[in-house]
């Protein structure tokens, strides 16, 4: 079989890599210069290693998509940890004990903290928004303090606007976890993301084009099957509607002489600024270096499709799009944007790796 693949991202890669070493035929195009989709990390112009599309941490509970990349990557232990900048002070996020009691001035013990919480929590039923999310899970002086500033930045809307999903990203925690992620496996890429792209892609039977929009090759690079994750309503010209999505400008900095700027990978600014978060790439990637690169993030209505936006009518509009994609017999819609789904990238390999099964089977 003879298969064009639209997108070079984890989605279209681990589509290529299985399909190629069942003995298919790719072409994998993507329309941007590069591979790995979002995830594409480069070294920049003062030579530390960045992810010019923000910050990419790899975490996953799943053995079997852990195992899968390790065969293209050895990996670098590393837990990422977030300060929120919150009443002029830095405070661990997700909220722990330490949150609770640095601000509030108290010394809690574990069972203390978890007692505290019950006794602010605003328990909602049902749980429909991530407003429903936080107000039940820690009340309303820290959903006002944490989370209600940074997803009206992040998303252009208020927490009762947004899914459940959403928030539900974000646990709460009465000890003094203070890991981003609680998954089993919290690992870099030893030599970066874009590294780990190239020897997945490393296959006599993958072509891969860059700078290459699918309309380009569709009808002249003649097929079998396309495997594609570009966004859903792009594909279908947009015939119900533009799905929506939320962009972000990247702004990259390099401080020459300062070889740390923070104590933590990321630092959030839920009221401050109009940036989210400030990324410093050295503690996620460990790299020795005399200066350091940062990354700030700032929410944006239009641009490159980085989220799809978890709400209720977007996910209605999707399914229409998703009643079509599910016509097909020739084509296999794949990853964060063809699914309209706000996947981590494990999620988005797992996705890949059943599809690619699937079409393998000859399910579709
Ligand atoms: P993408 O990586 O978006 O790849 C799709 C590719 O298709 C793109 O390269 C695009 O150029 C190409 N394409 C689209 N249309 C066309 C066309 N018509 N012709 C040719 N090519 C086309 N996940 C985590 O697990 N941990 C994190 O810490 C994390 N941080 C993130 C931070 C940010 C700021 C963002 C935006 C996402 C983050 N993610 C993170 C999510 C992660 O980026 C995605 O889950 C994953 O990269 C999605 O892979 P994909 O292949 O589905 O899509
Ligand atoms: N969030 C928040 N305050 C924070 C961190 C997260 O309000 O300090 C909310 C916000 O709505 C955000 C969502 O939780 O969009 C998910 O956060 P996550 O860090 O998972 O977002 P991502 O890394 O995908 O941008």
């Amino acid at each position: 079989m003879k298969v064009l693949i639209v997108g070079a991202g984890f989605a279209g890669s681990v589509c290529a890599r299985e399909l190629a070493e069942a003995g298919h035929q790719i072409l994998l195009v993507d329309k941007r210069p590069h591979i790995g989709g979002n995830a594409y990390d480069e070294v920049d112009e003062h030579g530390v290693l960045v992810h010019p599309y923000g910050p990419h941490i790899f975490h996953t509970n799943s053995k079997r998509v852990f195992e899968y990349l390790s065969r293209f990557t050895d990996w670098r232990f590393y837990e990422h940890r977030v300060l929120a900048k919150v009443d002029e002070q830095l405070l661990p996020i997700p909220i722990n004990r330490t949150t609770i009691n640095t601000l509030y001035g108290k010394n809690l013990t574990e069972e203390e903290v978890g007692a505290y919480l019950e006794s602010v929590r605003e328990p909602r039923d049902p749980i429909r928004t991530s407003e429903d999310v936080v107000l039940s899970s820690v009340g309303s002086d820290l959903c006002e303090k944490f989370f209600r500033g940074y997803t009206r930045k992040q998303w252009g809307l208020d927490l009762s606007e947004l899914s459940a999903g959403v928030a539900a990203r974000i646990p709460t925690r009465t000890n003094d976890d203070d890991r981003y992620f609680g998954d089993t496996f919290q690992f870099m890429p030893n030599e970066g993301y874009t590294r780990m792209f190239e020897r997945m892609l490393d296959h006599p039977l993958i072509e891969v084009r860059l700078g290459t929009d699918f309309e380009s090759v569709r009808e002249a690079w003649p097929h079998d099957h396309i495997v594609y994750s570009g966004p859903v309503d792009a594909f279908y010209q947009y015939r119900f509607g533009k799905l929506p999505y939320r962009s972000l400008r990247f702004v990259h900095e390099h401080l020459p002489d300062r070889s740390r700027i923070q104590d933590v990978g990321t630092v959030n600014y839920p009221n401050d600024h109009e940036y989210t978060r400030i990324t410093e790439f050295k503690h996620l990637t460990g790299q020795q270096h005399p200066g350091t690169s940062t990354v700030k993030e700032y929410p944006q209505a239009e641009g490159d499709p980085f989220y799809p936006i978890p709400r209720p009518e977007n996910e209605a509009l999707f399914k229409q799009y998703e009643a079509l994609a599910e016509q097909e017999t020739r084509v296999t819609f794949i990853g964060r944007l063809a699914q309209y789904r706000y996947y981590n990238m494990d999620q988005v390999v797992a996705a890949a790796l059943k599809a690619a099964e699937a079409l393998l089977d000859g399910n579709r």
